[in-house]
Order: structure tokens, then C-alpha cells, then sequence
């Protein structure tokens, strides 16, 4: 299947479930969509204004879930996920419909909508896939945290590192390529939280239907999941499944080598914020745009994206 070419589903996927953090029942269809058009949610208990799109310059409040918002104030939560099955699987085109303000959770990891793509299928739609080529480094730091992206050719590398005072968490390390093609054990890879933080997190209004179906609890050196991890960097893993559903929403696939500690929805958005904000930063190429350069830079260098 061709990498330049635009895709959709081929047809529509029905999923029942429910929002990790409102609890509440969900329906939602993802449907096939015209070339150009994005991924786009549609919250059908809202009669009016009820379009979102999926971009980075709508995410409010990105607390342990991203949260998209269109100018009327209507929103939709813990997209991340379902934006990383649509970027691994390749889908640029999609209508996202759902009666309640959150996507289901399913069971914390992105394989449901992975496994429903895949059983529809995926249409080509012979419009060219247009790319962000990163043109130059950019670094956002919050304290001991920090998120990086710089140029890397025809590839998305993910370096993620997550530190967690937790015996059995710790500090752990991976890098992510796009294009090494298996991301089996980043979509099966699910949510986590410290049982320590459950109160916190049920006083904050969140994880309300939160549950060991849809999480990795961990408390002290124990997993109290029945099954234990799926793969011994669920952790890790997840954090990237995260970070691709993330980027996802700068609204076109990414070249570029991305570099975390400690990162999480908050930072992932405040660097695409700052990447976007400057045009000298990036570029938005089509891949045979991309190839022609490669084979003219060493005598033409050319302006760019001019
Ligand atoms: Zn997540």
C-alpha cells in the first residue's frame, strides 16, 4: 500500500464502551471522509456546533487525557488513543462520531480501534499525503521535564524516557521508529496509574470509570492486574502510544526525531504549539517533494517550503 497517497476506512466501525473519566456509556462510529478533510468528531448529543476538529490549537486542559475544544466551548476527551491507531494505520481521513462528551477507553490501549480498522479496511484516495518536514530544532522545559523534536529524514522517531518514583516503574527508556513497521506492542500497551493516586485522581473528578479492565495499577513493587503487563515496556510504551496519538493532531504525518523525558499530553502539546508558532521551524512537504530535495541539496540547496 502506498505511503503518499491520502487514505480513509472503507467503511463505517460501530464501538460501545465507556469514558475513563466521566464513566459514562459511549456509541461511537467512525466513518470513511473526503480527501483533505482531517479527522473530524462529531458529538451527535449536541444538536448544534457539534464539530471538532483534530487538531493540536484545540487542545484545553491536556490532565492525564488529551481534550479537544471548538471555539462554541464543545468538547471531546481521551482522543489520544484512537489518534494513534488512525497514525499507525495510516488514516487521514475520518468522521469520528460519538453521543458523549469522551471517547471510550476500551481496554486502555489503542488494539480495539486498531483491530476494527484493519477488519474494514483501508482505502486509498489518490490525493497526495502531505508531510511536516521539521527544519529546525525546538525544546520545550518544564523543570526536569523536557520535549525536543529535530529534523531526521523520512522517518518519526519517538526517544522516551519516563522516570517514576515506584520500585517496580523506575526509570525506563525507549526509542520508537515509524518505520522499523511493528507497533503490535505499542497499541496493546495500556494506561497506568500508582494505586496511591487513585483518590487523587477520583477527587479531581477523573478515572470515574476507571477500572483493572481498562488500567495498569500498580501499587508498590506489585501489578494488581490479575494477567500482570503484556510486554515488559507496557509502561514505556504507552507514554509513546500517547505521544504518536499526540502528534497526530498537528493534522498530517511528521518527519522528525522527538526526544522526551518525562514528557505526557501537556508537553507534547506545548512544543507543537511553539513548532507551529514559527514557519522558519517546518515545512509542509509532499514525499516526492521530499525526494526530489534529497537528490538536489548537495547542488541546489533550495529555500524550503518557499
Ligand atoms: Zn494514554
Amino acid at each position: 500500500m502506498s505511503k503518499t497517497s491520502q487514505k480513509t476506512i472503507k467503511e463505517k466501525i460501530d464501538f460501545r464502551g465507556v469514558g475513563l473519566h466521566n464513566g459514562v456509556e459511549v456509541n461511537l462510529s467512525i466513518k470513511p471522509s473526503k480527501p483533505d478533510t482531517g479527522i473530524i468528531f462529531k458529538r451527535l448529543d449536541i444538536k448544534d456546533e457539534n464539530i471538532i476538529h483534530a487538531n493540536f490549537q484545540n487542545v484545553v486542559e491536556p490532565i492525564l487525557c488529551t481534550k479537544i475544544r471548538n471555539k462554541k466551548g464543545v468538547s471531546i476527551s481521551t482522543v489520544e488513543h484512537l489518534m494513534a491507531a488512525f497514525y499507525g494505520e495510516g488514516i487521514d481521513n475520518a468522521i469520528v462520531e460519538v453521543d458523549a462528551p469522551e471517547i471510550p477507553i476500551m481496554d486502555g490501549s489503542a488494539v480495539d480501534f486498531v483491530d476494527a480498522i484493519r477488519s474494514v479496511g483501508v482505502e486509498e484516495q489518490g490525493v497526495p499525503r502531505k508531510f511536516i518536514k521539521v527544519l529546525k530544532k525546538i525544546e520545550v522545559k518544564d523543570g526536569k521535564k523536557f520535549i525536543s523534536i529535530e529534523p531526521l529524514d523520512k522517518d518519526l522517531i519517538i526517544d522516551f524516557e519516563i522516570i517514576f518514583n515506584n520500585p517496580l516503574i523506575r526509570t525506563r527508556r525507549k526509542e520508537f521508529k515509524l518505520s522499523n513497521g511493528n507497533l503490535t506492542e505499542i497499541y496493546n500497551s495500556r494506561t497506568f496509574c500508582l494505586y496511591e493516586e487513585i483518590d487523587n485522581i477520583k477527587r479531581m473528578g477523573l478515572a470515574k470509570g476507571g477500572s483493572l479492565d481498562n488500567a495498569i495499577v500498580v501499587q508498590g513493587s506489585k501489578i494488581l492486574n490479575e494477567d500482570g503487563l503484556r510486554n515488559r515496556h507496557e509502561f514505556v510504551y504507552h507514554k509513546i502510544l500517547d505521544c504518536l496519538g499526540d502528534i497526530m493532531l498537528s493534522g498530517n504525518r511528521l518527519f522528525g526525531h522527538i526526544k522526551t523525558s518525562q514528557g505526557g499530553h501537556a508537553l507534547t502539546n506545548k512544543l507543537l504549539v511553539k513548532f507551529f508558532s514559527d514557519k522558519a521551524n517546518w515545512s509542509l512537504e509532499t514525499f516526492d517533494n521530499i525526494e526530489k530535495q534529497n537528490e538536489n541539496s548537495y547542488k541546489n540547496p533550495v529555500a524550503i517550503g518557499a
